[in-house]
């Protein structure tokens, strides 16, 4: 014979279903089930059957019942035989859990057992619309007839668990389903009412002692945090769909933008190029210098538009046909550094390349490294105030080729790191800021990395220089 439960391993067996009920219920009708399944757990509570009752305080009525349990005194019986097995084994750990330790079990060695119940596995094969094992039944009646009884209102208005004998008033419309004695309880969320739990004895007539009410108040507890739980990931996922397409229509918005923007920039430099080579006629000097800087100008800005559409491209998943290859990275950064000149020349930045060793092949997608090493010597440049060096150093580790860019720049707070890859986050984001761009450089790099298989370590000291240091498989 197993030991009996004493009130501490009573206790644990509850928190440890709950707490399964919790990890396996991803939606309500999940949830509801599983709790009445802990109800009607034999020698448990006792209890043979349990319903919930919705509440929709909204429209102050009750609403959708479920009911479960055996509908035979055989299938109680059978059913009771199936469970009492596990529920044995569990007893004798627990007991040994108990008697190893001058404590009371802990509940995190009490988990630690995983142990499955054959409830959580029933329920968690079950379909929608059909019954568990054919042992159970649900239950369907009028919500008016609910809404005028006496007794669930009386359940409602009760802070605590109640019995209900014989000599109370039958249910409206549930008489022919509940049995005296019963217990029943609210269900309280933060959201407010959620409905009543109750449970019966349908096919022993015993009293329901002191500790049964007791470990069922206790249920209904943990049930109604458990039920706020629910109901937050709910909220929670809701939430996250929502942001997902507000997010989704801010790339659509900003790719539209920027491709509207682009063709009328196109134009600007082409004629303000032609102006400026005489082909319209004789141009001054004055006139020149002034061409000048509208070319000047309409090619940042045409650089920054399409900073925006990359971005936009990217996060749409334009750059998700990405071309894995054995890709030489040095010779991919000998491509990129003339495109740099402009940049570095008005800053006195040099760009020293640190070759020691051969430098292996990676495999990545050319493209997308191009794209990783304009954004991050782009940066080092630009955070270089005035005269600096950045240095790309390559160096092999076990299978895989680190490439490092390090600047002389102003570097990076410890406390802005974590944030510098969010969208459109700047660390200087005053309007006045002198190194300009919007913030989605990193956001790009992160992007392409993931979409590569790149990873990325960020090292900086503010005053001294900032180093990134990207990582790929050897091809
Ligand atoms: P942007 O450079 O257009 O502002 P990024 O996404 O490339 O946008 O970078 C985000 C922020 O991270 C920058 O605004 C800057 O504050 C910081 N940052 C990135 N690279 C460097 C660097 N090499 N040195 C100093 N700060 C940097």
């Amino acid at each position: 014979m197993p030991p009996e439960f004493t009130p501490v391993s009573r206790e644990l067996y509850l928190l440890e279903q709950v707490h399964m009920a919790l990890g396996s219920a991803h939606k309500l009708d999940d949830f509801y089930a599983i709790v009445v399944g802990l109800l009607v757990a034999p020698d448990m509570f006792g209890f043979s059957r349990a319903f919930i009752i919705r509440y929709d305080e909204g429209h102050g009525r009750f609403r959708g019942r479920i009911a479960l349990g055996a509908q035979t005194e055989t299938e109680h019986r059978l059913f009771h035989e199936d469970l009492r097995h596990e529920q044995d084994d569990l007893r004798r750990q627990i007991f040994e859990l108990e008697k190893q330790s001058t404590e009371p079990a802990g509940i995190q060695q009490l988990y630690d057992l995983r142990y499955h119940s054959l409830w959580v596995q029933l329920l968690q094969g079950k379909e929608e619309g059909t019954t568990l094992n054919g042992r159970f039944q649900e239950v369907c009646l009028a919500a008016d007839e609910l809404t005028s009884d006496h007794l669930l209102n009386r359940l409602m208005q009760s802070p605590h668990s109640l019995q209900l004998t014989e000599g109370d008033a039958p249910i409206t419309g549930l008489e022919q389903f509940l049995k005296f004695p019963l217990v029943g309880a609210r269900l309280k969320t933060r959201r407010g009412l959620h409905g009543l739990l109750i449970a019966d004895r349908s096919f022993e007539n015993k009293p329901v002692d002191h500790t049964s009410l007791i470990a069922f108040q206790s249920l209904v507890n943990h049930a109604s945090i458990t039920l706020d739980n629910v109901e937050l990931v709910e909220q929670l996922t809701e939430n996250a769909q929502r942001t997902r397409e507000l997010d989704r229509l801010k790339t659509n918005f900003l790719s539209i933008v920027s491709h509207e923007l682009r063709t009328p920039l196109t134009s600007i430099i082409g004629f303000a190029k032609l102006l400026s080579s005489g082909t319209a006629g004789d141009v001054s000097p004055a006139q020149a210098d002034m061409l000048k800087r509208v070319v000047n100008h309409s090619t940042h800005l045409q650089n920054m538009v399409n900073d925006v559409l990359e971005i936009a491209e990217v996060e749409s998943g334009g750059f998700v046909n990405v071309n894995l290859q054995p890709v030489d990275a040095l010779a991919v950064l000998w491509r990129v550094i003339p495109k740099m000149d402009s940049r570095k020349s008005s800053r006195d930045v040099i760009i020293e390349p640190l070759l020691s060793n051969h430098v292996p092949d990676i495999r990545c997608d050319p493209l997308a490294l191009e794209r990783i090493y304009f954004h991050l010597l782009d940066n080092a440049i630009k955070f270089i105030p005035h005269q600096g060096k950045v240095t790309v150093a390559f160096e092999q580790v076990e299978k895989h080729l680190e490439i490092t860019i390090a600047d002389t720049g102003i570097g990076i707070p410890p406390e802005n790191l974590k944030r510098i890859f969010d969208h459109f986050y700047q660390v200087d984001y005053r309007l006045d800021r002198s190194y300009g761009g919007l913030g989605i450089g990193l956001t790009v790099i992160k992007l392409l990395l993931d979409a590569t298989g790149g990873r990325l370590h960020v090292e900086s000291a503010p005053g001294k220089g900032s180093k990134f240091t990207i990582r790929y498989l050897l091809a």
